[in-house]
């Protein structure tokens, strides 16, 4: 091979700072560079959107530079002067407004994830989450560590809606559910999978089962009575009684937990469960070998420093799922970031 002086390590390059661009959109998100170049409706000059955001102007004139270099600003050049605007990607989903903004998930990503992440090392090392040393919280109960203020509350339902809005349809369409008329989505959080269901299914009623104060906030702020076939439910779905439904649907639940947790949550579905009903799971599935998809790879990662849980394979979830009672495992692909698992109760002899 080529001696060592000659090798260029392009991508551990990448890899060393792919956190520096990260960071890029953290700020730019947060400092409401997007929003700036939306109302202005016409190109701006890097002073006139320093003084929009109040930052400094050499600061503000290479992260412009930055952003443009990440193809989420265009460069306009006009007698002279540089001006900016957003590209379409950021115009629809950089921008607070936008219905299908990522701004809320970016600002997760920036004060929560990025902050656990620092601690991986020791994440890896202890085999457990980080929330002590990140937030000084004890991680004893989960959700009541992610749930430390309702502040973290809020930023956390809104990092879990704005997900479904790119990708809730694929996973609602991945199988027909339209036999199932009764639904309840466990630990259904913001309701964003709920509204997916009534509209591609207009005979089913959801029930968002969850714990008392993010049924609260979802009522508050995410879901409009005027639903009338979305209901809401407040308990705890390790120990409350669950609702009867045709077909319960756990999204990016079981990656929360260990596999004796899944398994008592699951064994705890299928005793509510209506025979010849069903449990949807909606996971992002890693390959039968691990060997990717390098997202979900990394996704599991994240489960390590924020939860108990993990990513697992689709036989993985047939094996939780065959141990808790349920038949008839199937799982199917979505080519997007989330992919579906359906068990079945068998009917009644
Ligand atoms: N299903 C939603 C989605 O995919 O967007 C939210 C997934 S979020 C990772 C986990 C959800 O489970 C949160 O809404 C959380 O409040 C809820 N949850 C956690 N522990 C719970 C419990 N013991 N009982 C009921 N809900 C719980």
């Amino acid at each position: 091979g080529a001696p060592a002086a000659d090798l260029y390590p392009k991508k551990i390059l990448e890899y060393m700072e792919g956190f520096l661009i990260s960071k890029t959109v953290f700020t730019s998100c947060e400092l409401g560079v997007f929003d700036v170049l939306l109302k202005a409706e016409q190109p701006l000059s890097a002073e006139e959107i320093s003084q929009a955001v109040g930052a400094s102007l050499d600061g503000t004139q290479r992260l412009l530079a930055a952003c443009a270099g990440l193809q989420l600003l265009i460069v306009h050049h006009d007698k002279g002067q540089v001006l900016y605007s957003n590209t379409e990607e950021a115009r629809v989903f950089l921008t607070r407004s936008s219905p299908l903004s990522l701004c809320q998930s970016i600002q997760y990503s920036s004060r929560t994830i990025y902050l656990c992440w620092h601690y991986l090392t020791d994440a890896v090392r202890e085999g457990k989450n980080q929330y002590e040393k990140a937030f000084g919280v004890s991680s004893k109960d989960l959700f009541q560590a992610m749930y430390r203020s309702d502040e973290e509350l809020v930023k956390f339902m809104h990092l879990m809606n704005s997900i479904w809005n790119i990708c809730g349809k694929n996973v609602i369409t991945a199988f027909d559910l339209s036999p199932f008329k009764v639904i309840c989505d466990l630990g259904g959080c913001s309701g964003a999978l709920a509204k997916q269901c009534t509209a591609v299914y207009p005979e089913c009623t959801v029930t968002i089962f969850d714990l008392p104060k993010v049924v609260r906030m979802s009522q508050e702020h995410f879901v409009s009575v005027a639903d009338q076939r979305i209901s809401f439910h407040e308990g705890d779905f390790f120990k409350d009684s669950l609702p009867v439904a045709d077909l319960y649907i756990l999204a990016r639940i079981l990656h929360d937990w260990t596999d004796e947790r899944c398994i008592k949550l699951l064994q705890r579905i299928y005793e509510a469960c209506k025979p010849g009903g069903a449990v949807l799971l909606v996971e992002a599935l890693l390959n039968e070998d691990g060997s990717g998809p390098l997202t979900v790879q990394l996704y599991s990662l994240n489960m390590l420093v924020q939860t108990e849980g993990r990513e697992r394979t689709d036989a993985q979830y047939a094996a939780l799922l065959t141990t808790a009672g349920f038949t008839n495992i199937q799982h199917c692909l979505t080519g997007k970031i989330y992919d579906a698992v359906m068990g079945y109760k068998r009917h009644e002899i």
